[in-house]
């Protein structure tokens, strides 16, 4: 089984959303926020190929968009207070969606589970780190993107079947989708936050593949396991 990390195991996208919040009243002498929104989702979506997911690309981009925003009127305070709000964001501390533990704990006992996530290393493995679940995995796994080669090469290295396998996640395009191509069995934990790069072309055809599962949040997940039936790999013992 596979198990993304951000804003499926612990909180991510909601430290974006305030983080936003700040620079849009950093910056509000020089640009109206909504220009702001659209023109650095826009950026950041430019970006992702060259700095990828996380903080420092988001800084990065947020940056890029100031100076077009804002020209020469941008001034070194506006910049060191937005590098301020990036370096929040890396140091926020990690904190764990409700049922986290118990699923992870119950899952790692029936089935080899690794964390599959995508982002900056070094603040994705400090989140793992601060989890305090780091040792339930047999691997993790921090990719540039998860699409259908990367979950193979993964899997690969686990000697793992695809079509065996369960990866459990909050975006439907990252997590689910490309699992569901590849033969896999996926588990859609919605999170209140959806970043809108993270929106999948074709939602409807992901929910309704017979592969398909869904859960409100992880306390549901081992019972949501178990109604894979027959086909399912292993689905754990006992369950109600
Ligand atoms: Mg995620």
């Amino acid at each position: 089984m596979g198990f993304d990390g951000d804003d499926t195991l612990w909180h991510s996208e909601r430290g974006f959303h305030v983080a936003q919040d700040e620079i849009r009243a950093i910056l509000a002498d020089h640009c109206d926020p909504t220009v702001l929104d659209r023109r650095l989702i826009e950026v950041e979506r430019t970006n992702l190929h060259r700095y990828g997911y996380g903080a420092k690309a988001f800084t990065l981009s947020v940056i890029e968009t100031a100076t077009e925003l804002a020209g020469d009127r941008l001034t070194v305070d506006d910049v060191r207070a937005i590098l301020d709000v990036g370096k929040r964001l890396l140091a926020h501390p990690v904190e764990l969606l409700p049922g986290v533990e118990q699923a992870i704990r119950a899952t790692a006992a029936r089935h080899p589970i690794v964390l599959i996530t995508k982002g900056d290393l070094f603040h994705q493995e400090s989140k793992v780190a601060g989890s305090g679940l780091g040792d339930l995995f047999s691997g993790v796994e921090i990719v540039s993107e998860k699409d259908p080669e990367q979950y193979r090469r993964v899997l690969a290295r686990y000697g793992a079947d695809p079509t065996g396998f369960v990866m459990v996640g909050n975006s439907l395009r990252s997590d689910v989708g490309p699992v569901l191509e590849l033969g896999g069995w996926g588990v859609h934990v919605p999170h209140e936050y959806a970043w809108e790069l993270e929106a999948h072309d074709d939602e409807d055809a992901v929910r309704a593949h017979p592969r398909f599962r869904s859960c409100p949040d992880l306390t549901t997940l081992v019972r949501v396991l178990d109604t894979f039936g027959a086909d399912a790999p292993d689905p754990p013992p006992g369950c109600p």
